[in-house]
C-alpha cells in the first residue's frame, strides 16, 4: 500500500470519527473536516455542579462486535458503565396511570396494560403465515396487521416516539424496522421471528448487548477517537461545499473560519447528515439534492434536576414512554440518575424529558420555561413530582433524527448510484446505515474498509 494516500473525511460526528480512526489504523493519512466548532455531532455531554447532562443520546447498546472491539481498542473498557439492573423495567402510560411494560410474552398475558381482546390478538399472531408484500408499508399498517390497534397505540407508537421521535403512520417498515420486515417473510409471525432470533443468539453463545455509557458520559467516545488522530488532522469550523474530480482524485472545497480552502485527496469518505449531502456540489451538480426531503423533526431534551424528596416515584426503571393517544405534552421521560451512576449530586434525582418529534414538532422550539409549564402537570400526575426543578438544561435539536419514512429507498438508491458514478467517494452515516449511535459507529468503521479496499 502507498502510505502517502490521503483521504478526506467529511463530518466529525461518531460516523466520521470512527471512519477517520479506522483509516488511520489502516495506514492512511486523514484530514477530517467538521463544520461546527466541536467534534461529536449529536453526542454532547456537559458536566456542571455535580449534574451530568447528555444533550443528545443518553445510552447505547452495542450489538455489533466491531463496536465492542472498538471500545477495547480505544482502551475504554475501564470507563464503560453498564445501565443499572433496575433500568430493565420500562414503564408506559395508560389511562393516566404509569404501568410496567411486560418484558416477555408470558408477562404480556399477565399485564393489565392490555385488554383481553388485545392479548388474544397477540396469541393469534403466532399463527401468521409467511408473506411477501408487493410493496413497503407503514409501520402502523404492519403492526395493525400483526398485532392490532391496541398494541400499536400503547406499545409500538410510544416505543417509536422514544427511538425515532417519529410517526408510525409515515415510517417505512422495510427501512426503519428491517428485522420485522424480514421476520414476516421468513417466519410469517413476527413473534416467532423474535423467538427464533433469540434461540440462534443462545446457540451461538451471544448474550444480548448491555445498555452502556461512560463514567464521564457519551462524549468520552468521540473524544477518545479524536485523541488518536495526529495533530492537525481534525479541522473544525470547516464546512465542506464541493467535490471536484481531478483525474482519479478529488479536490475538496471547504470554508474554514470564513476563508475558502481546497485540497486534493485520493478518496473522500462522507459522514455528512442529509442536509449537508443535499447541498454538496459534486462534480458541478447536486446529485443528492433530493435528500433534503428526508424529514428531521425537531426534538428538545429537557434535563431536570430535583431534590430526591421532590420525586415520590421509586424511579426504578429506564423511564416512562407516553403513548400519543394519552394526549400529553411529552414523548417520554428518562430516569437519568437511575440509569447510570454520577448523573446527579447526592440526594438528588435527574430526569430527562423529551418533547417534539413528528407528532408534536411545535413543542420543541419553545423556551425551557414554557416546556416546563406544559410538562410539569404530566410529571406531577405520573411521578408525583412536587415543585420546580433545582436545575434545568434545555438542549434543542432543530433537526434531530432522520426519518426512514415510506419512500426512503429512493434516497438510499441515490446514495448508491452517486457512489457508483463517482469512484473514490463513499457515503456513510445516520441517513444510510441506521440511526442508533452504534449503527453509525459501525457504518464509519465499514466505510473506512471500503475506501481502503478501493485504494489498495
Ligand atoms: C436528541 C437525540 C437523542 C438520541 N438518543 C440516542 C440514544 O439514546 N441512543 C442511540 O444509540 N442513539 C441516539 N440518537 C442518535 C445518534 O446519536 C445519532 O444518530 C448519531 O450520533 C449520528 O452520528 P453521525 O456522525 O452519523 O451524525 P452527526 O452526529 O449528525 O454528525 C454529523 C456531523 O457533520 C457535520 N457537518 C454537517 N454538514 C457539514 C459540512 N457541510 N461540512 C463539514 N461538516 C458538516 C455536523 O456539524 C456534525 O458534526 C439520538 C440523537 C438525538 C439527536
Amino acid at each position: 500500500m502507498n502510505p502517502s494516500l490521503t483521504i478526506a473525511v467529511l463530518g466529525g460526528g461518531i460516523t466520521g470519527l470512527a471512519a477517520a480512526h479506522r483509516l488511520s489504523t489502516l495506514g492512511h493519512g486523514v484530514v477530517l473536516l467538521e463544520a461546527s466548532p466541536r467534534i461529536g455531532g449529536a453526542i454532547r455531554t456537559e458536566i456542571t455542579d455535580g449534574w451530568l447532562i447528555e444533550a443528545g443520546p443518553n445510552s447505547f447498546q452495542p450489538t455489533q462486535a466491531e463496536v465492542t472491539d472498538l471500545l477495547t481498542e480505544l482502551g475504554l473498557a475501564g470507563e464503560t458503565v453498564a445501565a443499572s439492573p433496575e433500568a430493565k423495567n420500562r414503564f408506559l402510560v395508560r389511562g393516566g396511570e404509569v404501568i410496567a411494560a411486560p418484558l416477555s410474552p408470558p408477562a404480556l398475558f399477565g399485564s393489565r396494560l392490555f385488554s383481553f381482546g388485545a392479548k388474544l390478538r397477540v396469541l393469534a399472531e403466532i399463527f401468521a403465515r409467511r408473506r411477501q408484500r408487493p410493496a413497503d408499508v407503514s409501520v402502523a399498517e404492519f403492526v395493525r396487521d400483526h398485532l392490532g390497534s391496541e398494541l400499536l397505540d400503547y406499545a409500538v407508537q410510544p416505543l417509536i416516539g422514544g427511538i425515532y421521535a417519529g410517526d408510525p403512520a409515515q415510517l417505512s417498515t422495510q427501512h426503519a424496522f428491517p428485522t420485522l420486515w424480514e421476520s414476516e417473510r421468513t417466519h410469517g409471525s413476527i413473534i416467532r421471528g423474535q423467538i427464533a432470533a433469540a434461540k440462534t443468539r443462545r446457540k451461538e453463545g451471544r448474550k444480548p448487548a448491555a445498555l452502556i455509557s461512560f463514567r464521564r458520559g457519551l462524549q468520552t467516545l468521540p473524544e477518545a477517537l479524536a485523541a488518536r488522530q495526529s495533530a492537525g488532522a481534525i479541522r473544525v469550523n470547516a464546512r465542506v461545499d464541493s467535490l471536484t474530480a481531478q483525474g482519479k482524485r478529488w479536490n475538496v472545497g471547504w470554508t474554514e473560519d470564513g476563508t475558502p480552502r481546497n485540497q486534493t485527496f485520493d478518496a473522500v469518505v462522507s459522514a455528512l447528515p442529509a442536509a449537508g449531502l443535499a447541498r454538496l456540489r459534486l462534480a458541478g451538480g447536486t446529485p443528492l439534492a433530493g435528500l433534503d426531503a428526508v424529514p428531521h423533526p425537531p426534538v428538545t431534551s429537557l434535563f431536570l434536576g430535583y431534590r430526591r424528596a421532590q420525586v415520590p416515584h421509586a424511579l426504578d426503571g429506564f423511564g416512562v414512554l407516553v403513548p400519543a393517544v394519552e394526549k400529553r405534552s411529552m414523548l417520554g421521560v428518562l430516569f437519568s440518575s437511575t440509569l447510570f451512576p454520577g448523573r446527579a449530586p447526592e440526594g438528588h434525582a435527574a430526569l430527562t424529558v423529551m418533547v417534539g418529534g413528528s407528532l408534536h414538532p411545535e413543542l420543541a422550539p419553545m423556551p425551557a420555561s414554557e416546556i416546563l409549564a406544559r410538562v410539569a402537570p404530566d410529571l406531577k400526575d405520573l411521578l408525583g413530582v412536587e415543585g420546580p426543578p433545582v436545575f434545568t438544561r434545555r438542549n434543542f435539536w432543530p433537526r434531530a433524527i432522520p426519518q426512514y419514512n415510506l419512500g426512503h429507498g429512493a434516497h438510499l438508491e441515490a446514495l448508491a448510484a452517486t457512489e457508483r458514478s463517482h469512484p473514490g467517494i463513499f457515503f456513510a452515516g445516520q441517513v444510510r446505515d441506521g440511526i442508533a449511535l452504534p449503527a453509525c459507529a459501525q457504518s464509519g468503521l465499514r466505510v473506512a474498509v471500503r475506501a481502503h479496499t478501493f485504494l489498495t
